[in-house]
């Protein structure tokens, strides 16, 4: 079933003041972000109605669209001003890039499964989201042509921080990153400043599995 667009931004407005808000997301770029842009789309048709609940939904090929707050979480932690280049890997249904797009000046997005990248810039298309350039690869390599960048964010799980990643940040930079094992991971925060690296635990999740190079080996 799908719902009336007033009926979505009712939802999105009660995800933002019941989700985010009571738990600290307290930038108000990424709150109006979160308010404005519409996750509905992001997902199935058959699942819209359920897109602004407090978890995440499949997308298709065993992957997931992070539940709302994590991915106010992850944007909040990125301290964008609106200049920023940022690199995301994992593109997923798109939705995280749809929210960073409202809030720096460009941002790159690598997806290894070419059906989801397909999708997701149909969505960037439909919405005129002009500022976001897509690429179809192993994103645990980065995507060195356009670094450096000053905001990484890596929506999928993996192993260690990939060293490429890590070098195509941009030093003062931030890069956001879920480390751990397949089940549970740590998300980190990791900061550049003057030649030092500098990372910090801020929330535990479970995230699909960062798969490649630099990543696990398989699915
Ligand atoms: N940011 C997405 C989350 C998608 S889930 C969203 O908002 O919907 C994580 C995504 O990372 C999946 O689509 C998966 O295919 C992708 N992924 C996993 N390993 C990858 C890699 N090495 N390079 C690029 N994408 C990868």
């Amino acid at each position: 079933m799908t719902l009336p667009t007033s009926d979505f931004a009712k939802a999105r407005a009660r995800m933002v003041g019941e989700q985010l808000i009571p738990r600290n997301i307290h930038d108000r770029a990424t709150l109006a972000a979160m308010g404005t842009v519409p996750r509905h789309l992001f997902v199935e048709g058959a699942m819209q109605d359920q897109a602004y609940g407090d978890f995440p939904l499949p997308i298709g090929r065993g992957q997931t669209i992070s539940q709302p707050y994590i991915v106010a979480l992850m944007t909040q932690a990125l301290n964008l001003k609106g200049h920023e280049s940022v690199l995301e890997i994992g593109t997923g249904s798109g939705y995280q890039a749809a929210v960073l797009s409202r809030l720096c000046a460009r941002v790159y997005t690598v997806e290894r499964i070419d059906s989801l990248l397909v999708q997701a810039r149909k969505v960037f298309d439909s919405l005129h989201y002009l500022n976001i350039l897509t690429k179809l690869d192993d994103g645990t390599n980065g995507w060195p042509e356009h670094a450096p960048y000053d905001a990484i964010i890596v929506t999928a799980g993996g192993p260690q921080v990939p060293e490429p990643l890590l070098e195509q940040l941009a030093d003062p930079g931030i890069l956001v990153i879920p480390v751990g094992d397949r089940g549970m991971q740590d998300l980190r925060q990791v900061t550049k400043k003057e030649g030092k690296i500098v990372e910090k635990t801020i929330e535990y999740v479970r995230f699909v599995s960062l798969i490649g190079d630099h990543g696990w080996q398989n699915g």
